[in-house]
């Protein structure tokens, strides 16, 4: 957004959802006490802060129940959830405690499309002389499992494999993965970042070992995060100190944005189906009306297994910085490629990996609904498009009427 369009108080169409999302009202208004009154130390003895420990353990009851975690310790409490600051210290924390726990060991395996939470991790560990092998995916973004298989070996000490792609969408086989890493002996971790609240999950009923999810992604706020750790991994926290979440994630809790990130969870879960359904007929009917009236659009990503929020289209001979800029003067918010790639020229890693041609993957374009889009904005969008699109056209050296 322009501070111009920002000014003229233009509405807003946000078509952004994967970079990040609005907290949702409710959330925040259960996160509002914990600021100015409710803000004791949970760790303290006194009821004033001690009493917050309760809500934060609600929150991790709350968090668990999305994700299908039905493990409780003796005294009830939900464990195997701990949160985190994102969901980039998440990832990082499930593959760096790995390594720590099965110092034996030395490989990583991840793919080649995952978030540079996971991908720079394993870049910085290769400089530390660790092996990393990277799964390539092929044009529609799939992971090239029988490669996969190849990769895993006695030596690998943790697989990292994302469920969902922020940039295409693509959902990928993670319980498949799972199995195949724990054949090797090897701890399988999934960056759910994008997946959780979007797709139903089930850790009861999962061979995942370890799962990062982020709150800003689902309707809480940024700087909230949390790590599903199995219960009977060997788990090495990443932050010394305080005994905070039983000694695996030091600091003094992020107390309201926990709260929030609970309170975030319940909503998903209840709108999981909206999700599942209105949403995903919303990003459908935007797909089929832009490719039906833009010419040489095209989907890229794997359409047959998919986030229901999610829609990365390549806009032939056009510069997707272009498009994103013509939209944001219509006040409609979207993303070229990932959200952390904007202000490159480069075309992504992820559609690099898919060796999408570079006149396509130049012109990608990712648009991410979520529950607060209506039909009204996408029909906007849907006729403003081949507007912009052929305007642009009209410039490009690339394009051939
Ligand atoms: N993993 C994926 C798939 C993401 O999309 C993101 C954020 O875009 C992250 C990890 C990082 O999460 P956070 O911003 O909470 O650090």
């Amino acid at each position: 957004m322009t501070e111009d369009t920002i000014m003229s108080n233009k509405k807003l169409i946000y078509l952004d959802n994967n970079a990040t999302t609005a907290v949702a009202p409710e959330v925040f208004e259960t996160m509002r006490p914990y600021f100015c009154e409710q803000y004791g130390n949970p760790a303290s003895i006194h009821a004033f802060g001690g009493s917050i420990m309760s809500k934060i353990e609600n929150a991790r009851a709350q968090v668990a129940s999305l994700i299908g975690a039905t493990k409780k310790d003796r005294h009830g409490k939900f464990t195997e959830v701990i949160f985190t600051g994102c969901g980039t210290e998440s990832d990082n924390t499930a593959i760096l405690s790995a390594l720590r726990a099965c110092p034996k060991k030395k490989k990583v395996v991840m793919s080649t499309v995952e978030h540079p939470a996971v991908l720079s991790l394993g870049k910085e560990l290769e400089k530390r002389a660790y092996p990393v092998s990277y799964v390539p995916v092929d044009s529609h973004g799939c992971l090239d499992m029988a490669r996969y298989e190849e990769m895993v070996d006695g030596n690998t000490a943790i697989v990292s494999i994302m469920w969902a792609n922020n940039e295409t969408g693509n959902v990928y086989p993670v319980e498949k993965c799972a199995e195949i890493a724990h054949r090797y002996g090897a701890l399988f971790h999934t960056d759910a970042v994008q997946a959780i609240g979007k797709i139903p999950c089930s850790m009861a009923d999962s061979q995942i070992d370890m799962l990062s999810l982020s709150g800003h992604k689902l309707h809480a706020p940024k700087g909230v995060g949390a790590l599903y750790i199995r219960r009977g991994i060997r788990f090495h926290p990443a932050q010394i100190g305080g005994h905070q979440e039983r000694g695996r994630r030091a600091g003094t809790e992020n107390v309201a944005s926990i709260i929030a990130l609970g309170k975030a969870a319940e909503l998903a879960q209840a709108s999981m189906e909206e999700e599942n359904t209105r949403v995903k007929a919303l990003r459908d009917r935007l797909e089929r009306g832009l490719c039906e009236n833009i010419p040489k659009a095209k989907v890229l990503g794997d359409v047959k297994s998919r986030l229901p929020n999610t829609t990365l289209i390549g806009f032939a001979a056009v510069e997707g910085e272009s498009i994103l800029m013509k939209m944001d003067h219509l006040g409609i918010c979207a993303s070229s490629g990932s959200a952390c790639t904007t202000g490159s020229l480069e075309p992504s890693h992820v559609l690099r990996a898919m060796g999408v041609a570079y006149t396509i993957a130049h012109g990608a374009i990712r648009f991410s609904l979520s529950i607060y889009n209506t039909q009204e904005e996408i029909d906007f969008v849907i006729r403003e498009m081949p507007e912009i699109i052929g305007w642009l056209r009209k410039l490009s050296p690339f394009w051939q009427d």
